[in-house]
C-alpha cells in the first residue's frame, strides 16, 4: 500500500513537472510582432520548455520553419484585409473579438481531455495586442504573462494619451506639438504614440485594453536596461508585477526565422560587390509606406547622393511599387548598378553585412534593435505610433541617428545621406553606434542582465 501511494504521488509529480514545462504562446499576426514572439519561443524551447503556438488564420506563421513547436490554428480568425496604418485599429479590435470564443473552446477541450499525454499548460504568454487572452486564461485558472514586443518607453508614455483626452486636448493642438511632455524628456507632444486613424472611441477602447495588466502575472519586454533603464524603472514602480527585460530577442535566438514574405537573397550577392560601409539600406518595415511623390523624391535624392543603396519596396506598397516599375530612363541611367531594389530583404543579414553603413528606417522597434545590434547608424523617418518615440530616442538619447522631420525633398535627402555615409559627422555617428552595439552585446553575455533576466523568468514560470 505504501509502495502504491508512493508511485501514484511520484506520477503526479511527473505530471506536474511536465505541465510546468509546457507553454502556450499567442502571437499577434503582424510581422513586427510574430518575429519577437517566435524568437522568445525559441529561447524558451532551448531552456527545455515545449512550445505550442496558438495563431490566427490571418497571416499564420510557417510551422515547417519551426519543427520543434506545435501549432494550433484558432478557427474563424481569417481576415481579408491587408494590414495598413489606416486599418490597424479596426484589425486589432476585430481580431480580439474573433479570437475570444474559439480560443476559449480550444482551451476547454484541452483541459477536459484530462489526458496525461496532454498535460495542461504552465502558463499562457500572449502578445500585449492579443488582450483577449488573460481573461480566458483566468477563466481556466492559468497564469498569463504579457509579452510587450515594442519599447518600454512607448508602453510608459501611452498613459499620457487618455489624460490628454480627459483634458480635451485630442487631437493635439498645433500650439503644443513642440512642447516637452512633462516627466518624459526628451519626448515632445508630437512624438507621443497618438494613432491618427480610427475614431476617438475606438482608440481609447484599444488603449484601455492594452493598459490592463490586472490579470497578468508578469510582463516581458524585448529590451535592455542599457537602452531604457529609466522607463523600465518607472514601469516597475507603477505596476506591481515582476518585469523581465529579455532583449534583444533576435540575438538570443539567432536562428529563428519567421518571415511572412519571401526574402530576396540576391541582394546579398550585390552587397558583396560594394565597398565597406558604403551602402545605405532603406526599409519601412512591413506596414508603413510612402506616397508616389515621396517615392519620387526619395529615388532622386538617392540617385543624386551618388551612394550605393539597397531599397526595400514591398509589393503591398502599391503606389511606390507602380512608380518604381515605371522608373524613367533618366533615373535608370543615373543609378546603373549603384542601386538595388527588392520586395523583401533578409534584413538581419543585410544589416550585419560589412558593406552596409547606414539605415534609413521607419524606426519599428525590431528594425531599430536590429540596427543597434549591428552598430549601423540610422536616418529616422517614423510614420506613426510608437515609431515617433523610438526615432526620438535614437536621435536624442542614444545619439546613433538623425531624424528627418519635414517634407521629403530630394535635395535634403541627398545631403542627409551624404552626411551619414561620407562626412566626418557620419563617421562619429558610426563610432557611437559601434559603442552602443558593444553595450547591447554585453547584455547577452553569459552573466549579462538579459541572460540573468531570462534565467529569472524561467525560475518564475517553473515555480509559480
Ligand atoms: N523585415 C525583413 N525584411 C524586410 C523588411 C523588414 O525581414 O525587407 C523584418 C525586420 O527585420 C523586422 C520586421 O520585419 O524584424 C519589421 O518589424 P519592425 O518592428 O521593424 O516594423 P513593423 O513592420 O512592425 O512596422
Amino acid at each position: 500500500m505504501l509502495l502504491h501511494l508512493k508511485s501514484s504521488s511520484s506520477r503526479e509529480m511527473e505530471k506536474q513537472e511536465e505541465r510546468g514545462r509546457k507553454l502556450l504562446l499567442v502571437p499577434c499576426p503582424f510581422q513586427g510582432h510574430i518575429n519577437p514572439m517566435l524568437q522568445l519561443a525559441s529561447v524558451l524551447h532551448s531552456k527545455g520548455f515545449s512550445i505550442t503556438i496558438a495563431h490566427t488564420q490571418f497571416d499564420p506563421p510557417n510551422p515547417s520553419a519551426h519543427p520543434a513547436f506545435d501549432f494550433i490554428s484558432i478557427p474563424d480568425t481569417f481576415l481579408e484585409q491587408q494590414t495598413s496604418p489606416e486599418n490597424m485599429i479596426d484589425l486589432v479590435l476585430l481580431l480580439n473579438a474573433k479570437c475570444q470564443e474559439p480560443f476559449k473552446k480550444f482551451l476547454a477541450q484541452m483541459i477536459n481531455r484530462q489526458d496525461p499525454s496532454h498535460p495542461q499548460f504552465a502558463c499562457i504568454i500572449y502578445d500585449e495586442v492579443m488582450y483577449f487572452s488573460p481573461a480566458i486564461a483566468n477563466h481556466f485558472k492559468l497564469p498569463s504573462i504579457m509579452f510587450r514586443t515594442s519599447s518600454a518607453t512607448t508602453f510608459l508614455v501611452r498613459a499620457v494619451i487618455p489624460k490628454l483626452h480627459l483634458q480635451g486636448c485630442l487631437p493635439l493642438p498645433d500650439s503644443i506639438l513642440q512642447d516637452p511632455v512633462p516627466e518624459h524628456y526628451p519626448l515632445r507632444f508630437k512624438d507621443l504614440p497618438v494613432v491618427k486613424f480610427g475614431s476617438e472611441e475606438q482608440i481609447l477602447r484599444l488603449m484601455a485594453n492594452l493598459f490592463n495588466t490586472e490579470r497578468s502575472s508578469a510582463i516581458i519586454f524585448n529590451t535592455m536596461d542599457c537602452l531604457e533603464q529609466s522607463s523600465l524603472a518607472m514601469i516597475q514602480h507603477q505596476k506591481q508585477l515582476p518585469i523581465f527585460r529579455i532583449g534583444p530577442m533576435h540575438k538570443l535566438a539567432p536562428n529563428s526565422t519567421s518571415s511572412l514574405l519571401e526574402e530576396d537573397t540576391s541582394c546579398i550577392a550585390w552587397l558583396d560587390k560594394q565597398a565597406q560601409n558604403s551602402v545605405i539600406y532603406i526599409s519601412l518595415g512591413s506596414i508603413a509606406s510612402m506616397d508616389s511623390k515621396e517615392v519620387e523624391e526619395m529615388a532622386w535624392g538617392l540617385a543624386n547622393s551618388k551612394q550605393p543603396f539597397l531599397w526595400v519596396i514591398r509589393s503591398s506598397q502599391k503606389i511606390a511599387s507602380e512608380w518604381i516599375e515605371s522608373f524613367t530612363k533618366d533615373f535608370k541611367n543615373s543609378v546603373g548598378e549603384r542601386g538595388c531594389i527588392v520586395r523583401w530583404a533578409p534584413q538581419k543579414k543585410v544589416l550585419a553585412h560589412d558593406a552596409v553603413g547606414g539605415f534609413w528606417t521607419h524606426c519599428g522597434w525590431n528594425s531599430t534593435l536590429e540596427s543597434i545590434c549591428e552598430g549601423v547608424p540610422m536616418i529616422c523617418r517614423p510614420c506613426y505610433g510608437d515609431q515617433n518615440v523610438t526615432a526620438r530616442y535614437v536621435s536624442q538619447v542614444w545619439k546613433v541617428g538623425w531624424q528627418y522631420e519635414n517634407e521629403l525633398k530630394r535635395g535634403v535627402i541627398e545631403k542627409i545621406v551624404q552626411r551619414l555615409m561620407v562626412e566626418e559627422e557620419g563617421k562619429e555617428m558610426r563610432k557611437r553606434a559601434r559603442d552602443l552595439k558593444h553595450m547591447v552585446e554585453a547584455s547577452i553575455d553569459k552573466d549579462g542582465p538579459s541572460r540573468n533576466s531570462l534565467n529569472e523568468f524561467v525560475e518564475f514560470i517553473t515555480s509559480s
